[in-house]
């Protein structure tokens, strides 16, 4: 799955949102999340985000490893 991960904090541009071709990307309070059981791994959402907020799972930068588990909690806790 891709993750959005914190540049998208008080951003959410939503660029994204017209990309995804499965409509998987939501919308929080102030972030946008990614679907992990819907995403299809098409990565087309990935070089549209004007603040690079928006990783494949695998390539994620230790330090926002978190946004991994934060997006997953998203879809389980509402
Ligand atoms: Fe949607 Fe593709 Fe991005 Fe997954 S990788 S969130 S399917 S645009």
């Amino acid at each position: 799955t891709y993750v959005i991960a914190e540049p998208c904090v008080d951003v959410v541009d939503r660029a994204c949102v017209e990309e995804c071709p499965v409509d998987c990307i939501y919308e929080g309070a102030r972030s946008l999340y990614i679907h992990p059981d819907e995403c299809v791994d098409c990565g087309a959402c990935e070089p549209v985000c004007p603040v690079q907020a928006i990783y494949y799972e695998d390539d994620l930068p230790a330090d926002l490893q978190p946004y991994l588990l934060d997006n997953a909690d998203f879809f389980t806790l509402t």
